[in-house]
């Protein structure tokens, strides 16, 4: 895993920028994302705007209490998963069906995947959200995989 790039926003409308650009880069291959970071950084708040500019017209909700929802209005199809009920032990019981999320031409994006001991054996994109005040959060961009590289590089600026 190689961290591409960091960059700190101070508002939830900076992070809509960020879910815009991220969104417009995504729109062609989609990606398979885990997101990391406490309770209330904003992961689910990230994956809501990005759903958003894909012109998912569905309201997203966290898929904390149904582990996944998914949304088939926008560009492309979006699963948004959320692993933190299922624990430790329970990420390897799904760990096949996470395989298969991560395919082309979809966005998938996994809350808690760090229930999970293994490596994800995965190309993909990390994200890690900091919570720094109210409004301010900083995210840092993770790849595995050269396609996966040169997109976040293409974010950067
Ligand atoms: P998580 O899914 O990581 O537990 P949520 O996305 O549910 O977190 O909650 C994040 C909260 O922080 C939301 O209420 C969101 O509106 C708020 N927030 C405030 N500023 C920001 C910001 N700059 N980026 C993301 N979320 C923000
Ligand atoms: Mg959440």
């Amino acid at each position: 895993m190689e961290k591409i790039f960091s960059i700190t926003v101070n508002s939830l409308d900076e992070t809509n920028i960020l879910a815009e650009k991220f969104a417009n880069a995504i729109k062609g291959n989609g990606a398979f994302v885990c997101l990391y970071g406490d309770i209330g950084a904003g992961k689910t708040a990230f994956t809501k705007l990005v759903a958003k500019h894909l012109n998912v017209n569905e309201k997203v909700t966290s898929p904390s209490f149904v582990i996944i929802n998914e949304y088939l209005s926008g560009d492309l199809p979006v699963y948004h998963f959320d692993l933190y009920r299922l624990e430790k032990e329970g990420v390897i019981t799904i760990l096949d069906e996470l395989l298969e999320y991560s395919k082309p031409g979809v966005l998938t994006c996994v809350e808690w995947a760090e229930f999970s001991d293994i490596e994800l054996p995965l190309d993909r994109i990390e994200i890690k959200i900091e919570y720094l005040d109210d409004t301010s959060r900083k995210f840092d961009f993770y790849a595995q995989g050269e396609a996966y590289k040169k997109l976040l590089e293409g974010l950067k600026n």
